[in-house]
């Protein structure tokens, strides 16, 4: 069979957890002239896509978008909100809390980093248990990565409110959501979020390049304190020129009109269905994995993750190994594991514009793969997933 670059008839499955497929409403959408970002039609389409995303992070406080990957909002997040030397609480979930937290020193925040894991979510307990014990109101925010898309953990973040608001503690509430929204439930105004970090890639079937701060009030009113540096990034002058629709600096316009019609696309399905689907994918998922006789990363039923699944390979084992048969043989990327897992585990992403058959086609290319490998496993789970399918 023919291998590297060249031409791979049927459709390529990126099941990686991110960047996801791209439906093809929103490609044609995307193939539209370029128009002029100051001109009445442009800001049309800003202004509705502005209000309309709202809905997405239930919430009805503004949405910045900026023209970056994922990581640049959240630095928007920390150099509008904290200020040097700032105290902060975060928790080692996995890979991208690792990386958020990497920036934030890089910001001179005094950052205490509850180590974990990587098979458990940030645990409500110790949340409730550091801040009670701050008297002083030493902590400013507390971050957290809702979904750890480098193992397939969901932190419990209504739980996690519910601690902070035992602990009557003021810290801002900053979360990464990039691979929650559009997938995994999440309320912005209801938990009382202060900061919501998004990424156009994962839930929200778009490309890469766009990235998102839903801020709160108490978010602006921290603003107004924050000493850290900040230029591109400042919410103030995207806040004023957004009222009209219009930007400090050039939109990523194509992203727009992509944006536009992803909405569009939510809004029809139900955003409620669109979690539901999340569910009923990642309970299929999961299934199968068991069915295999393969140990699921995240250790807690609770935290398990609706929009990717982190598979174990048995100790002796190499997960890329299996990735590469797959990738060579059947035409579909899996997610690999990063950094502390690297090789021990493969992701299966099952996110975004995706359906059952999708799913059936995802698994089946992973049982192929298994068979092809020296990884030992029980056949079968493929039928464990369509029979939840069909339930
Ligand atoms: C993908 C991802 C990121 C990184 O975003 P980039 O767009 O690559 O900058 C951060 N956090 C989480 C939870 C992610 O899934």
């Amino acid at each position: 069979m023919a291998k590297s670059n060249s031409f791979k008839p049927g459709k390529h499955f990126l099941q990686i957890p991110g960047p996801t497929n791209v439906p093809d409403r929103v490609l044609r959408a995307m193939d539209y002239p370029v128009i002029d970002h100051r001109g009445p039609v442009f800001a049309d389409i800003a202004k509705r896509v502005l209000e309309r995303v709202k809905l997405i992070f239930k919430t009805d406080e503004p949405v910045i978008i900026f023209p970056s990957s994922g990581t640049g909002a959240w630095e928007a997040a920390i150099v509008n909100t904290l200020s040097e030397g700032d105290k902060v609480l975060m928790f080692e979930t996995g890979q991208f809390s690792s990386l958020w937290y990497e920036q934030a020193k890089r910001f001179k925040l005094d950052v205490d980093f509850v180590a974990g894991d990587w098979r458990t979510g940030v645990d409500p307990k110790i949340v409730e248990e550091k801040l009670s014990k701050d008297k002083e109101h030493k902590i400013k925010a507390l971050f957290v990565v809702h979904n750890e898309t480098s193992t397939g953990v969901c932190s419990r973040l209504a739980d996690i409110r519910k601690a902070m608001d035992a602990a009557k503690h003021p810290a801002l509430l900053l979360v990464d959501t990039i691979s929650s929204l559009a997938s995994i439930d999440f309320k912005h105004k209801e938990w009382k979020v202060d900061v919501t970090v998004c990424g156009s890639q994962k839930g929200l079937l778009l490309p890469p390049g766009l990235s998102f701060n839903a801020i709160s009030s108490k978010a602006l009113e921290a603003y107004k304190k924050s000493n850290l540096p900040k230029s591109f990034w400042d919410w103030k002058p995207m806040l004023e020129m957004n009222k009209d629709g219009f930007f400090p600096y050039t939109p990523v316009t194509q992203m727009f009109y992509g944006l536009d019609e992803a909405l569009n696309m939510l809004m029809e399905e139900g955003l409620e269905n669109v979690l539901d689907r999340h569910t009923r994918h990642g309970e299929a998922t999961r299934a199968a994995v068991k069915d295999w006789g393969l140990e699921i990363l995240c250790k807690k039923p609770e935290e398990y993750s609706n929009s990717l699944t982190a598979v174990m390979v048995p100790d002796g084992h190499d997960a890329d190994a299996l990735r590469k048969i797959i990738l060579d043989d059947y035409n579909m990327a899996l997610g690999m594991g990063l950094a502390k897992v690297k090789s021990k585990i493969f992701r299966i992403g099952h996110l975004g514009d995706f359906n059952d058959l999708m799913l059936a086609g995802t698994l089946a290319g992973v049982e192929m793969g298994l068979r092809k490998s020296k990884i030992p496993f029980k056949q079968g789970g493929l039928m464990a997933a369509i029979d939840h399918l069909s339930k």
